[in-house]
């Protein structure tokens, strides 16, 4: 007779990297874990398969230490009996971007297809929470279905294990989701056979309960726990004394094919981002703001390889695709590759659960940073060869040899105006070269010092500018062929702002530089007022408190008392914050400032406000309430106001002084919505600002703090508010009467985990190792930038602001000399405005160029990529960058594709 049930034993290990132990650490025992295991394999037949945590980073650090054993692994992983990926790593996926996750499954598909195999399951089972878009990235990698615990279940409607999950563009993936203990059901069965079955039979009552099929699933395994040699004995024992049930050694491909064809048709279909699940097991909402300085690194990082290293090395890449000597420094006509990938692998190393989210020790963190450190260099590098390649090509030849080019970059899918960063050097009349034969080493071809300039766009028409600074300085050049040493230069250096308008999308304008015998000055396109500032668009005035009232002047709505200072306890740990029993909050509203007026010119005003704020030195001793004692907090913010700006730009400096607290700024919207929106991954989310009832929470209290990317935005359809921020990815709009957006700048505690938060009433969440780092007892540079707008965030193209405040235009000098580029171009564009461009760079395996784009928009609508260069063919791929239908270009330049509402597009481009 057929048993009606049939149980999936998994045997795996949760591999965290690094944690309470540093990577070095883990990694021998991790080495100790695969030894032991490949003797299994080896000795055992019957020992049929284990699943390696759907990672495949584990690899590389066991073989750097056994490369001896690669064949041995490729000899399992072939046959099916271990299986690794489709990651690279397990990521925590609110902390970083849609386009690192992109990139963390291609490096997990790529190393395990050199190993033979890629697990097509969307394995995923500790990160804290899970992104709305998940669905529509895992099938586009051909991955149809998804496993995970965190975010969901223990609500009245969230009581099954299996489930449809829908994308916002309607991606649909199986869901399995796991029980309330996770993947830690059993770390190794008992050995005698009775109780074994017991356990089973327990278990299997327990998940049938929550089954909408026959099969079952039990994980045996958890954190850094090493297989059982003897679980294929155990089972079958086990298995004689079942009388409903087979019990089976199996691996997740086999348990998912067999869900899949017998989920019921009306399976229950569950829709947008998963951070709830607060009765079922924890979220950890906290790590949203813990050590803050690896967010912002983190930012940095990821917009230096997305918007400029990847993006210009394909565009140089490009332009070398018809003329192979296009790009005539070595090195520059072929696409850098190998770096792009190095630099994105130190960075995804990064992106663990454990790593970016700050809840591990002190070391593993101070070891990240050097992670960051790396990516980022090599990222500049290329940037700067790429941008300096691009202004080489550039025919400036009918200006004298006495004229500078600046040449301004806009990364971003859109044409913008900007008040642009820039430094120009004149070599000095007495720089000569001593090395007469090499040829790049420039002489200076000024009589006598250069003491001002005008700015000339690609017309002839004057731009404005303003300086900054002024002086002589010298500059080691680096040989740009290793033939000699780095050369030394004598410059005058002028750093300024100028407004470059119009700058093409993903493309560039040059600006003539023409010497002239004084600076000049130009009337001011934005006004200062007494304590305050105003252009065409906003009035910004500055109370005795520091505080800001800002005035929108296309709606007339006023902003007052924003940018106040909140500090608060907080007693919890590296993964929740928690207010103390007796909480006491500092704010800056009865605080005086120094206010000065730092920057004052034709293009941007800047003021300095210095505050020094008293807060509670710590917690006190039990925990309940904050020290009598006190420190100050020194802040200094520049708050400056641009020519054409929609935005104020805020920096803000600090040093913290405080233990045990949260420091946030508060910006009072004044605007009646029950709902924020936030830029997510491939996504803007929309949140009740409202939170169900703390009472019916025992485990963990549902948190009114949220992740986002680049902005928070409240608006009622007719205006809003919008806080931009750059790796501060912690808001909370506050349930009052005035829609308080509140942004943390950090929080400080010093555990990985805590037994006594009134937060996280269900108890440690890690173990309580002392991270005294984690206080963040450092100097901070917070950016962040406040734009009031009319309509809806989408209407208000408030993403944009965003985006051009977390990218700025670089600005690279060239001198005058021949070339095939005109003035002003634009390698790619997209339109309409909805179309978001993620991605461009060359493709991985042929040679065509990778564009990525998103729709954010409710609206299907039809795309059109025009490109510099002629379109051989195109064609539509998945993620993973494999063709799926070739397109017809509707002209030499440009091709058109259909793109659903939140649908993410990648297309190929030869040319
Ligand atoms: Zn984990």
């Amino acid at each position: 007779m057929k048993k009606p049930y049939e149980i999936h034993v998994i045997s795996h290990t949760h591999w965290d990297r690094e944690w309470y132990l540093t990577f070095q650490q883990f990694r021998l025992k991790l080495v100790e874990l695969v030894d032991g295991l490949l003797e299994i394999l080896e000795t055992n037949p019957e020992f049929i398969h284990f699943n390696f945590d759907g990672q495949t980073i584990v690899l590389e650090d066991y073989l750097e230490i056994k490369p001896q054993n690669k064949e041995r692994l490729k000899q399992y992983i072939q046959a099916g009996k271990l299986a690794v990926g489709p990651w690279y790593i397990l990521p925590d996926e609110f902390l970083v971007s849609a386009e690192a996750t992109i990139r963390n499954l291609i490096l997990g598909h790529r190393l395990a297809a050199e190993f033979g195999k890629v697990m097509k399951v969307g394995y995923i089972p500790d990160p804290f929470g899970h992104i709305s878009q998940m669905p529509q990235i895992l099938r586009g990698f051909g991955i149809d279905n998804i496993i995970l615990w965190r975010g969901f279940g223990g609500e009245a409607d969230q009581t099954s294990s299996e489930y449809y999950w829908d994308a916002p563009d309607g991606s649909r993936v199986l869901f399995v989701h796991l029980p309330n203990v996770g993947y830690s059901e059993t770390l190794h069965f008992p050995n005698a056979t009775k109780q074994a079955a017991v356990l089973i039979t327990r278990l299997k009552e327990a998940y049938q309960q929550r089954a909408t099929t026959p099969y079952l699933s039990i994980f045996t395994g958890s954190d850094h726990i090493k297989p059982q040699a003897e679980l294929p004995q155990i089972l079958k024992q086990v298995n004689a004394q079942l009388d409903d049930a087979v019990v089976m050694q199996s691996s997740l491909t086999e348990y998912i094919a067999k869900l899949r064809a017998s989920v019921p048709d009306d399976l229950q279909v569950m829709r947008g981002e998963f951070r709830g699940g607060l009765k079922h097991t924890y979220l950890l909402t906290g790590v949203l703001s813990t050590r803050m300085y690896l967010k912002q690194e983190n930012e940095k990082a990821q917009t230096l390889l997305e918007k400029w290293a990847e993006p210009f090395a394909a565009m140089v890449w490009m332009l070398g695709v018809k003329k192979p000597d296009f790009c005539q420094k070595p090195g520059f006509s072929t696409y850098p590759q190998e770096f792009l990938w190095q630099s994105w692998k130190y960075l995804l190393q990064n992106h663990p659960h454990d790593s970016i989210c700050g809840c591990s020790l002190d070391a593993v963190h101070e070891q990240m940073m050097t992670r960051f450190a790396w990516s980022e260099e090599i990222a500049e590098e290329l940037t700067q060869n790429s941008l300096n390649a691009i202004a080489a090509q550039i025919d400036t030849s009918d200006t004298p040899s006495t004229v500078q080019h600046l040449v301004v970059y806009n990364p971003l899918g859109w044409t913008r105006d900007e008040v642009a960063h820039a430094t120009i050097d004149f070599l000095t009349p007495e720089q000569t070269s001593s090395v007469e034969f090499l040829p790049y080493i420039p002489k200076s071809p000024y009589t006598e010092e250069v003491k001002g300039f005008i700015i000339r766009d690609e017309q002839g028409r004057e731009i404005p500018y303003q300086l900054i600074k002024k002086q002589i300085c010298q500059k080691v050049l680096p040989s740009p062929d290793l033939t000699t040493f780095p050369i030394l230069l004598q410059v005058v250096q002028f750093e300024i702002l100028l407004h470059a308008q119009n700058i093409p999308p993903c493309g560039y304008a040059a600006y003539q530089v023409i010497p002239q015998k004084t600076l000049k000055t130009y009337s001011a396109g934005v006004q200062q007022l007494p304590y305050g500032m105003e252009n065409e668009y906003l009035r910004v005035n500055i109370q005795p408190n520091g505080s800001l009232l800002i005035t929108d002047k296309s709606t007339d709505k006023v902003y007052p008392d924003c940018h106040v200072f909140e500090d608060s306890g907080d007693v919890g740990d590296e993964y929740n914050y928690s207010y103390p029993l007796r909480d006491r909050i500092v704010s800056s509203i009865g605080c005086p400032a120094n206010i000065e007026l730092v920057e004052q010119g034709p293009l941007r005003i800047t003021y300095k406000v210095s505050q020094r704020l008293t807060v509670p030195k710590c917690a006190e001793p039990d925990r309940q309430g904050r020290s009598q004692e006190t420190v100050e907090i020194p802040i200094s913010l520049c708050i400056s106001l641009s020519v054409g700006a929609k935005r104020v730009d805020i920096t803000t400096e600090l040093e913290n002084t405080a233990r045990d607290h949260r420091l946030r700024v508060l910006f009072p919207s004044g605007i009646h919505s029950d709902y924020s929106h936030a830029e997510g991954q491939f996504d803007v989310v929309q949140r009740p600002i409202q939170l169900p009832d703390p009472n019916d929470y025992q485990i963990e209290k549902p948190s009114p703090t949220y992740p986002q990317q680049s902005f928070v935005d409240v608006n009622d359809g007719e205006v809003g508010l919008a806080v931009i921020n750059k790796g501060l990815p912690e808001y909370e709009v506050k349930d009052d009467a005035r829609r308080t957006i509140a942004l943390t700048l950090l929080r400080g505690v010093d555990q990985i985990s805590r037994g006594d938060l009134l937060t996280r009433p269900g108890g440690n969440a890690g173990w309580p190792c002392q991270t005294p780092g984690g206080q963040c007892l450092r100097k901070h540079t917070f950016y962040y930038a406040l734009a009031p707008h009319r309509g809806t965030w989408q209407t208000g193209l408030v993403h944009r602001e965003a985006h051009q405040h977390n990218v700025p235009c670089r600005v690279v000098q060239t001198d005058s000399h021949q070339g095939n580029l005109s003035r002003k171009m634009s390698f790619i564009e997209i339109s309409p405005a909805s179309l978001i461009i993620s991605a461009i760079k060359k493709a991985e395996t042929h040679d065509a160029l990778i564009i990525r784009c998103y729709n954010a928009s409710n609206e299907a609508t039809t795309g059109e990529i025009r490109l510099y260069q002629p379109i051989k063919s195109a064609a539509l791929t998945n993620l993973n960058e494999d063709i799926l239908e070739a397109v017809t270009p509707n002209s030499e330049h440009t091709v058109a594709f259909q793109v659903r509402p939140w649908e993410v597009k990648t297309l190929s481009l030869e040319m």
